[in-house]
């Protein structure tokens, strides 16, 4: 998906402002010596920018209109060093509570639906995203915000939630109740948004199962606008990102290569008409892929699959780039599996090519040896990469309330 002339002369404004506006990015791009955007050639010389610069210019560095502009703030909450700050211009909240009413239309939510909004409510841009988008449409807001159980099953009892806004595991924890207390048949909700993270099948046939309704998922970060800036049609056919508002490419991450449509890599995306923090070329770390070809819906917004994970966690055997999530997904297949695992990768200096372990549990019922060997035919096949495989008892992996580190790279050591 190039970048085409109206995009570009968008980009040469979003840049020309930028530099005027004597922000953090207009040193980065005098020092580079950018002074326009005209061909796609000129695009491709911008430098990518990162989560860290938005650090560096903190609180309000990256903020490119005169401070009466801006009516709101957002911050993402790392989980290291400091938050990240966006300032938002009154075009900047309504062009996202535009995309994100085309997001509610897209997945056929209309003025006649109440939807209930469990993401939270505050600096981060979550809960507000989806009330926007919501007054937008017309339809009829529920501002839950997180937490309460009790209550938010009263709530979408009571007033007859159609529509439910929430991330996965959240989605997950109230069909898990509402299937406990036995309460489905007072529940009237029709759809589910789920906030876009990488989410086993399992977890979501369990959901759309249990509470009988058709999920979405909404895709978007904090830094550029929030959640809204793409939705998947009915069907599951990619989520469709709009382009009038974003260009979006997908990089190699390890190389910045820009790869061609349907190849996997990690999300970069440009505002195109963004006020108060315009970002070029801001490197998500999700990874995905665009989908070539066009929707069964008619939409021609290009469509990006499913977040795969993110590129922090991509390692590399045998030059082959592999994600934990691959792993994840065939463990999976196999019965006995659980969903522990550990790899270990070295490099064997006498033969010169890289080794790869996996340790995963598997339940007493099934044979290690097999399943074993199962896992390892699994890989060769799907992953092109065969790795040593061992099977332990169920609960010998370390368990981490944390994020669990799952690869080990021996390589160098
Ligand atoms: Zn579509």
């Amino acid at each position: 998906m190039k970048i085409n002339a109206k995009q570009l002369e968008m980009v040469n404004r979003q840049v020309q402002r930028i530099l005027e506006s004597g922000n953090y990015y207009s040193e980065v791009y005098k020092k580079a010596g950018i002074t326009g955007v005209h061909s796609e050639e000129d695009f491709l010389k911008i430098p990518f920018t990162d989560k860290a610069d938005l650090r560096n210019a903190y609180p309000l560095g990256i903020q490119a209109v005169p401070e009466e502009q801006v009516v709101r703030i957002h911050s993402s909450s790392g989980t290291t060093g400091k938050p990240v700050i966006i300032p938002y211009t009154a075009k900047d909240v309504d062009d996202w509570a535009t995309m994100f009413a085309r997001c509610y239309e897209i997945a056929g939510v209309t003025n006649r639906d109440r939807i209930h909004i469990t993401p939270g409510y505050g600096l981060w841009t979550a809960g507000i995203g989806f009330q926007a988008g919501c007054e937008k449409i017309g339809a009829m807001a529920i501002p839950m915000g997180p937490g309460n159980t009790e209550k938010q099953l009263q709530m979408m009892i009571d007033l007859g939630s159609t529509v439910l806004c929430a991330t996965s595991s959240y989605a997950l924890l109230l069909a898990e109740e509402i299937n406990k207390r036995g309460i489905r048949d007072q529940i009237k909700l029709k759809k589910g948004i789920i906030g876009s993270e990488r989410w086993s099948d399992a977890k979501r046939n369990y959901i759309a199962r249990e509470l009988g309704i058709e999920l979405y998922d909404i895709y978007g970060l904090t830094e550029i606008y929030g959640p809204g800036i793409g939705i998947n049609c009915p069907g599951e056919t990619g989520m469709h990102i709009f382009d009038d508002y974003l260009y979006t490419e997908i990089i190699d991450p390890v190389t910045g290569e820009v790869l061609p449509d349907g190849e996997e890599g990690e999300i970069v995306i440009t505002t195109l008409v963004k006020e108060g923090a315009p970002l070029i070329r801001f490197r998500t770390h999700d990874l995905s892929k665009i989908l070539p070809g066009e929707c069964h819906c008619g939409r021609t917004y290009p469509r990006l699959a499913t977040i795969r994970g993110r590129s922090d966690d991509m390692f590399k055997v045998h030059g082959v780039n592999m994600f934990p999530s691959q792993i994840e997904e065939i463990l999976g297949m196999v019965d006995g599996v659980s969903s522990e695992y550990k790899i270990d990768i070295a490099h064997d200096d006498l033969k010169n090519r890289d080794i790869m372990m996996i340790t995963a549990e598997a339940d007493g019922r099934v044979d290690f040896m097999k399943t074993a060997e199962q896992l390892k035919m699994l890989c060769k096949s799907r992953l092109n990469v065969t790795p040593n495989v061992v099977i332990v008892s169920l609960n010998t992996l370390p368990r981490s309330e944390k994020k669990t580190q799952r690869v080990f790279d021996h390589r160098g050591d």
